[in-house]
């Protein structure tokens, strides 16, 4: 199936990563300096460049560092239920007039094979769902299935997500194109990447600044495993 496409991986339908995404991210972070365990709180530029501000009080100088990088929102509220009751499909929707009343479910049953419905609300209403209670959002996400399902049964256990308000997140969803996955977050990092790397050289005129990494950024080969859905 890999051999045949003629389009880009990323445009293919879902697929499951086997071994997940540590063999991307350890290829990806090879000689890069990456410090875990740093939340960033500040961030100030200097005529020289930028001046970065850890929690703990630690500063560090940058040459550059990415101020726009648009973020949406999207969360997840995962249902888990008894037993499968809906169709061996990738995605059950709900199409309306107006995008508040648009909805989707993610079917990890054809990935996982758990009963489990991903219900991914966006926008405005992602924002709403993140100040109602865990019950609550769950029951709403409950509520846009039975318009699909009336007969569906009720969750047994559900779980709900609030990037918005996660220090760590904060929104999610950057591409226009690809929003909440890894390979839009993937394509945004490297367009700021480039972006970032324009805005030095026309600062600096220093032509390899970046180019040590974005030069084996594109000979990097990852092995991938990745099962159809
Ligand atoms: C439950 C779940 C399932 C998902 N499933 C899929 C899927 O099947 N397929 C798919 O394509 N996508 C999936 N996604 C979406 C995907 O994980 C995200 O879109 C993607 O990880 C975003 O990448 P990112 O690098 O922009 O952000 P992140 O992966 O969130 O990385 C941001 C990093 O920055 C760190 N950070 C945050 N604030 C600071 C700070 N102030 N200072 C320093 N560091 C900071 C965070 O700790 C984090 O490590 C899923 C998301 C969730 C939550």
């Amino acid at each position: 199936m890999v051999g045949i496409s003629t389009s880009p991986w990323w445009s293919w339908t879902h697929g499951l990563m086997v071994r997940s995404y540590l063999p991307v991210i350890n290829t990806l972070a090879k000689g890069l300096d990456i410090r875990l365990g740093h939340r960033v709180t500040n961030v100030v530029r200097r005529y020289n460049g930028v001046k970065v501000t850890v929690e703990n009080g630690k500063t560090f100088i940058a040459d550059a560092a990415i101020a726009e990088l648009g973020v949406g929102l999207e969360n997840k509220i995962i249902l888990h239920f008894e037993n499968v009751f809906w169709p061996n499909v990738e995605f059950l929707g709900v199409v309306a007039g107006i995008s508040y009343g648009c909805s989707y479910f993610l079917n990890l049953h054809k990935a996982a094979r758990h009963p489990v419905l991903v219900y991914m609300p966006s926008g405005r209403l992602a924002k709403d769902i993140e100040k109602m209670s865990d019950e609550a959002a769950a029951n709403f996400a409950f509520v846009q299935l039975k318009k699909i399902l009336p007969d569906a049964s009720s969750p047994i256990q559900y779980l709900v997500s609030r990037w918005g308000s996660d220090i760590n997140s904060l929104g999610e969803a950057t591409s226009m194109c690809y929003p909440g996955s890894v390979h839009g977050a993937y394509s945004t990092g490297m367009m700021a990447a480039e972006d970032c790397r324009m805005r030095v050289l026309e600062r600096y005129g220093e032509l390899d600044l970046f180019q040590p990494v974005m030069g084996e950024m594109a000979s990097l080969t990852i092995p991938l495993q990745i099962s159809r859905m």
